[in-house]
């Protein structure tokens, strides 16, 4: 069912994400209202309402889900048993949450899908680690099940000696191990899915990381990448059809000799799709907002020969006036306040000429 223009569109986190989906929603004559516990949200600074309360506190979200026409969540680490009290507005479902919020739960699912993923097993002591490092080999990964983002919660192991100290610095927490991918390059499928079936691929971005943080998306993606694209496209695919998912759903993979390697999913719009606010015809942001409200897919083609986004990590920021003299790129700040180290503070954008 259709919801006009006109509507509130509802969504869970206020976070950057959150921001640019209510700017994408605004544009389409849509009204976002924010519910998040913080009392400064980025996202609340350009929607029309803001919740404060915290994401189980059910009395809220249930007054939350009746003032709104859909609502949608802009990251997934949220409680699914509360969400439920949203019900059939909810889009992307509590289902896609469940599987993106815990790590074994998604490798498993993605197995299930038919997708390849780097060797993996459960852990949750440390000879479960021991265990793990005769069965996938080292160098791996320690990655907590849940609330792991931009490398945290995540430990490498390189010798039998670090099994100990990397088992304790992700906190002893159930974890997953997982073998080190020597990949020739990192890339994206970004897929919008609606209700119907009908889907829509954005070209994948190739997608560089520092310290387990994404640092540059580029478009079109290296030969070594694009070899892949079909196949990682067909298991995006099958994943967003097995979650019944509505909405942009992202696959992160690895490029590796035998193939793409599903690294992980998100539910949502992703920071590899920033690019796509200038450097393709329908955003990420709108395109989502398109899926959840069932208004017709946009075009996804590029509007120039391609495009590079840079992210503004921490302090990055301060380098505002250099980037919005430069009058090739779009310059985006996401209004956060303090610039911690690690943290998102904005990205800028810049779309190649027309061949
Ligand atoms: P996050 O949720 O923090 O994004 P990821 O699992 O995507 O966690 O890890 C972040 C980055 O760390 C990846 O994009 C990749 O660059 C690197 N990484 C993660 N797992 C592996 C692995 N098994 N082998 C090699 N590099 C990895
Ligand atoms: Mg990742």
């Amino acid at each position: 069912m259709t919801i006009p223009p006109g509507s509130v569109i509802g969504i869970v986190g206020g976070g950057q994400l959150g921001r640019m989906l209510a700017i994408a929603a605004a544009q389409l004559g849509y009204n976002c209202h924010i519910f998040d516990p913080a009392e400064h949200s980025c996202a609340a600074d350009v929607a029309a309402k803001h919740t404060r309360a915290a994401f189980d506190d059910l009395t809220a979200l249930r007054a939350f889900g009746a003032a709104v026409d859909v609502v949608t969540y802009e990251f997934e680490n949220l409680p699914v048993e509360a969400l439920e009290v949203l019900g059939d507005k909810l889009r992307p479902s509590t289902r896609s949450l469940a599987v993106a919020q815990d790590r074994a739960r998604e490798k498993a699912f993605i197995e299930g899908c038919g997708a390849s993923v780097a060797p993996w097993r459960q852990v949750s002591s440390l000879a479960d680690v021991t265990a793990a490092v005769l069965k996938v080999g080292l160098p791996l990964v320690l990655k907590t099940r849940r609330y792991g983002y931009d490398g945290k919660g995540q430990a490498w192991v390189r010798s039998r000696r670090e099994e100990q100290s990397g088992w304790q610095a992700i906190g002893e927490e159930p974890a997953i191990a997982e073998a080190a991918i020597d990949f020739v390059a990192e890339f994206s499928v970004i897929v919008a899915r609606w209700a119907d079936g009908r889907h829509a691929f954005w070209d994948s971005p190739e997608n560089e990381h520092r310290e387990g943080i994404l640092r540059r998306s580029t478009v079109p993606c290296s030969d070594a990448c694009a070899a892949q694209v079909e196949e990682a496209r067909e298991a995006a695919l099958s994943i967003a059809e097995a979650l019944g998912h509505v909405g942009v759903l992202t696959v992160e993979f690895f490029a590796s000799k035998s193939g793409p390697l599903v690294n992980e999913i998100a539910p949502r719009v992703h920071n590899s799709g920033h690019w796509t606010i200038e450097g393709a015809v329908t955003s990420q942001f709108e395109q989502h907002i398109r899926a959840i409200c069932d208004l017709p897919p946009g075009a996804t083609g590029l509007t120039g020969s391609g495009a590079v986004m840079d992210n503004l990590i921490g302090d990055d920021v301060g380098r505002w006036p250099e980037l919005v003299s430069d009058p090739r790129l779009h310059v985006h700040i996401y209004g956060k306040g303090e610039a911690r180290p690690g943290r998102k503070m904005g990205h800028f954008t810049r779309v190649g000429p027309r061949a």
